[in-house]
């Protein structure tokens, strides 16, 4: 197919996220990617300050993540996981165990950020139901989060800006609390959490567990919040007998300048999700993993064994990628490089602290977050990136920048360079 064909077909014919069929926005044509730069059909090159979605955090193309790849593809790219084990999926486990806090220890692979917390809501309810207390099924959550696009997870994100209004007669009902509103590192007051509190003792009889992003909120709106409110949960939860489960499927792997946000609390949940990042944006994979109480719990009850297990459960060629990307993370210096691009987002996006197009900028690890007063028109914007070659991808007010790892000074100054240039301009 020619360039204009490939465009033509995959405007009538390919659905892209949250996109119109009748209506949709210009799409890029991507042909290769290698470090952090994205380059397009027409020969432009695009730095990255995507990480394509949080997952990229080495960037593309990785001769380790290739060799990877491509060593396992010579053995077996899948086998099924029930009765059979392999290396790949049981290095992971290991791996996953001994970087995540202590006490999460029993380790469920799955396929996408969506289906490990599908999997999550699933222990949780049924560990409930194994301890005969089979009411105690629905989720607590605070507002303005994001747990993925599958209907138990959607059925927590944010009931208004969660994206999901139109399914809300087919969804769960579910508890939602006020959003955290004390900022990161900011002084803490129990108020904050006081609405919480308040749907946790009132309901406790009917809620299996509290489900929360730790610290970053991601796609409901890109808020850091305090790491005390984690704290108090906690004992909230232990007091009334919910479960807690985190989701760091955006958080996890060093992106908030910890490996994963729960090292920024005192507390370990009880249950916590990973994805994104797993396999360095290589492939979909994600896990759900759990304490011994939550999996001895559901196995001693009826009828003694969880009930999950996807086709691709524990995929090997995604496993050996993601062993790959935790051994370049473990052997880099990934603490300092986080450091070093949230100082560079710090002095270069908080002249925009000035600007009358802005409400708020905010910055956390490799996170850099503006928030605009008015939504932006994606098309306009989207190219005005592109032609400053970056790609940045913002939603509603937010324009937010979360490169990869290895991305450069140079390269990162011209990402935000790019974005100051278009707030200021007003170009969107
Ligand atoms: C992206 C995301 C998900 C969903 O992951 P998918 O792989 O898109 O299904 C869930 N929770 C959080 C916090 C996320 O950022």
């Amino acid at each position: 197919m020619s360039p204009t064909e490939i465009l033509e077909y995959d405007k009538k014919h390919v659905w892209h996220p949250y996109t119109s069929m009748i209506n949709p926005l210009p799409v890029y044509e991507v042909v290769s990617a290698s470090g952090v730069k994205l380059k397009l059909r027409d020969g432009r090159e695009l730095v990255d300050g995507m990480s394509s979605w949080w997952a990229a955090v080495h960037g593309y193309n990785h001769p380790e993540l290739n060799k990877a790849a491509t060593n396992q593809l010579s053995k077996m790219s899948h086998v099924m996981f029930g009765g059979i084990t392999h290396e790949p999926a049981v290095e992971l486990a290991k791996k996953l165990v001994e970087l995540t806090p202590n006490g999460l220890d029993k380790v469920f692979l799955a396929d996408s950020g969506s289906i490990a917390v599908e999997v999550s809501v699933k222990m949780a309810v049924q560990y409930w139901f194994s301890k005969g207390r089979a009411s105690k099924n629905k989720l607590l959550t605070v507002r303005n989060g994001y747990h993925g696009d599958t209907f138990k997870a959607m059925s927590v994100c944010d009931p208004v800006n969660g994206m999901h209004s139109i399914f809300t007669g087919s969804m769960p009902i579910n508890f939602f609390a006020n959003q955290p509103e004390i900022r990161f590192n900011n002084n803490w007051n129990s108020e904050d959490i006081s609405s919480l509190k308040k749907l946790l003792e009132e309901n406790k009889e009917e809620i299996a567990a509290v489900i929360i992003e730790p610290i970053v909120q991601g796609a409901g709106g890109m808020w850091f919040y305090s790491a005390e409110y984690l704290n108090e949960l906690r004992e909230l939860c232990n007091a009334n007998e919910v479960l807690l489960i985190f989701d760091e499927i955006a958080t996890g792997f060093g992106r908030t300048g910890k490996m994963f946000a729960v090292e920024h609390t005192n507390i370990v949940p009880d249950i916590m999700c990973v994805g994104k990042a797993l396999t360095g944006g290589y492939m979909t994979l994600s896990a759900t993993i759990a304490s011994t109480d939550i999996a001895e719990t559901i196995s001693k009850g009826s009828p003694g064994v969880f009930m999950h297990g996807p086709t691709f459960m524990g995929n090997p060629l995604a496993c050996a990628v993601a062993n790959a990307s935790l051994n370049l993370l473990s052997n880099s210096n990934w603490k300092s490089t986080v450091n070093r691009i949230e100082g560079i987002l710090n002095t270069e996006l908080s002249v925009l602290k000035n600007s009358d197009n802005v409400q708020d900028v905010r910055v956390l690890g490799a996170i850099g977050v503006v928030e605009l007063k008015t939504a932006v028109d994606m098309a306009k914007i989207q190219k005005e990136f592109v032609d400053r070659g970056v790609w940045v991808r913002p939603f509603g007010k937010l324009v937010y920048l979360m490169p990869p790892f290895v991305i450069s000074d140079d390269e990162l100054l011209q990402l935000t360079k790019a974005v100051v240039d278009i707030v200021e301009g007003g170009l969107y």
